[in-house]
């Protein structure tokens, strides 16, 4: 099992945990889970998780207890860019004085993604703006749809950004989704189609097939039923996107034996 990344959800996690006044009861909660990828602990996926380059950042604003949840997906976005990717719990009065430097630095660009904007629709944009010497953040709003929505109108901090809409289905990683689930990506569809949209298409597809592995494992973890083809399809195509080269990880990935799928 590979070391828990640090990153900054994680270290969020963590944070966020040691000030929870009761136990977290997480759906499926009663799973031993591998610390890292949240799987339970013998479908653990850490082995498969890609090392991405990407010019763009990500700013996470997490809802609450989102964070905490096993099947949380912004988490999946500094697992394979933690470098580039910021998370802080989201407060309507009270931001975290971090979040607004980063919001201020004239190395970033932030856009809000979301659908839509009522309010004021001159901030919205399906295209980057031009903006010489500046790197895209975006800024996912990480929580249910009502959260989110409650997050965007209720965030005066946010309020002078441009807002980016994605139109996933116009673009290549829309293809590689797992089900179709209403018209919503989760968190990490989402930053998958902005880095396309960024023209960092090769990042975009290596977090979609990260998300795709996770997801898979995580729901047939639910019917406790090993997915089988689908999941060494998925390692195949997240093969060029691992690096490698010490030995040991070699005798890993050598040893590695395939879970045995448990039904009932
Ligand atoms: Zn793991």
């Amino acid at each position: 099992m590979k070391p828990i990344p640090d990153h900054a959800v994680n270290r969020l996690r963590v944070w966020r945990k040691s000030v929870s006044t009761r136990p977290f009861l997480a759906r499926g909660g009663s799973v031993p889970r591998c610390e890292a990828c949240q799987l339970r602990r013998d479908w653990c996926a850490c082995h498969w998780r890609p090392e991405l380059k990407a010019e763009a950042g990500f700013c996470l604003l997490m809802y609450d207890s989102e964070p905490m949840k096993p099947s949380n997906t912004g988490r999946l976005i500094a697992d394979v860019l933690p470098r580039n990717t910021w998370a802080y719990l989201w407060s309507r009065t009270e931001p975290h004085a971090e979040l607004l430097a980063l919001l201020a630095d004239p190395a970033w660009q932030p856009y809000v993604v979301f659908p839509a904007c009522e309010k004021a629709p001159a901030r919205l944009t399906e295209q980057l703006l031009p903006a010489p010497g500046k790197r895209p953040l975006f800024i996912l709003l990480d929580g249910t749809w009502p959260e989110a929505r409650k997050m965007f109108n209720k965030s005066p901090y946010l309020d002078g950004l441009p807002v980016l809409a994605v139109r996933p289905e116009s673009l290549s990683t829309y293809g590689m989704r797992v089900a179709p689930r209403e018209h919503q990506l989760c968190t990490a569809e989402v930053a998958a189609c902005v880095l396309e949209v960024a023209g960092e298409a090769q990042a975009g597809l290596g977090l979609q097939l990260w998300f795709n592995l996770f997801s898979s494992r995580y729901m047939a973890g639910r019917v406790n039923r090993w997915p089988g083809e689908e999941d060494a399809a998925l390692q195949g195509a997240l093969l060029p996107f691992l690096c490698r080269g010490t030995e040991n990880d070699e005798k890993e990935e050598s040893t590695q034996a395939e879970p045995s799928a448990q039904t009932g």
